[in-house]
C-alpha cells in the first residue's frame, strides 16, 4: 500500500485536472493519514477545514447531478429536478446529516450541588435519522433515564445531542451505543438507560413493505445495568409517560 490517495470506489468519478484533488479525497487522505475511523456514523468535523464544507457541498451536488443523469432523468429540461442536486447536497451536509460534519452543540455541564440521586427520565425525543444500507429515513422516539453523578446537564440538552448523534446515516442498534458514550462523556451519570422505538422506512416503503413494524432497542449503563430494581423503575417510568402520551 504505496498510495497517498485512497482508492476512489468503481473509479466513477470524473478524472481531476493533473495533480489535483477533490475536497473529498483531502479530507479522506487526512483522516487515512492518521488513522481516523469515518464510518457513515462517526463525526468528522475535526478533519475538516475552514471553508471545506462549502467545497464538500459543490462537490456533492456534481456527484448527485450525475446519480441523476444516471437515473435517466432530463435534469436539463426538468423543472423540477434541475436544482434537486443541490437541495439533496446541502440537505446531507448541512440537515440529514449534520451529525458527521458539525461538531456537537455547546453543552455545559454543572456540578450536581444538592447530591441528587435519584432517577428521571427525559422523553420521548423525537429522533431522525436514515439507515446506513439504503439511506432511506429511519424515525422515532427516544427516552434517556439518568441517575445523576457529580454533574448534571440540562434537560433539553440530551434533545440536542440526540439530535446531533441521530443525524448520520445508522443502524439503529449502534445509535443507542453512540448516544450513551456522548451522554457518559457530558456528565458521567451513575446510571444511564435509553430506549429507541423508531420506524424504519426500509421496512415501511421498500422491502417488505410492512408499515406497522417498529423496531425497540435499548442500553443500560452504570446502576441501571447492576441494579435490576433501577433497570425495572426506569422502564416503568417510560411506559406510564408513554400512557400518558396515549390518553
Ligand atoms: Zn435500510
Amino acid at each position: 500500500m504505496t498510495s497517498t490517495i485512497p482508492a476512489i470506489s468503481n473509479g466513477t468519478l470524473p478524472p481531476l485536472s493533473a495533480g489535483a484533488q477533490s475536497v473529498s479525497q483531502r479530507i479522506r487522505k487526512r483522516l487515512i493519514d492518521q488513522d481516523i475511523s469515518f464510518l457513515a456514523n462517526d463525526n468528522i468535523a475535526a478533519f475538516i477545514q475552514s471553508g471545506e464544507l462549502d467545497e464538500l457541498e459543490h462537490e456533492v451536488a456534481d456527484r448527485v447531478r450525475e446519480l441523476l443523469r444516471s437515473l435517466v432523468i432530463d435534469i436539463d429540461n426538468d423543472h423540477n429536478t434541475a436544482e434537486t442536486a443541490e437541495r439533496v447536497a446541502r440537505m446531507y451536509l448541512r440537515e440529514v446529516f449534520k451529525g458527521r460534519y458539525h461538531h456537537q452543540p455547546k453543552v455545559a455541564s454543572f456540578p450536581n450541588v444538592k447530591q441528587l440521586d435519584e432517577i428521571y427520565t427525559v422523553g420521548p425525543i423525537t429522533v431522525r435519522s436514515a439507515c446506513s444500507h439504503h439511506l432511506v429515513p429511519i424515525m422515532g422516539n427516544c427516552w434517556i433515564g439518568i441517575k445523576p453523578g457529580d454533574r448534571v446537564i440540562g434537560l433539553s440538552k440530551f434533545t440536542r445531542v440526540a439530535d446531533w448523534v441521530f443525524s448520520r446515516p445508522h443502524i439503529q442498534e449502534e445509535a443507542v451505543m453512540i448516544l450513551a458514550d456522548e451522554i457518559e462523556r457530558l456528565c458521567a451519570p451513575q446510571g444511564l438507560g435509553i430506549i429507541i422505538k423508531a420506524q424504519h422506512y426500509c421496512m415501511k416503503w421498500r422491502g417488505v413493505r410492512e408499515p406497522q413494524t417498529s423496531m425497540v432497542n435499548s442500553v443500560v449503563r452504570g446502576d441501571f445495568r447492576h441494579d435490576p430494581s433501577l433497570k425495572q423503575e426506569f422502564f416503568e417510568l417510560v411506559r406510564q409517560q408513554e400512557a400518558m402520551l396515549s390518553t
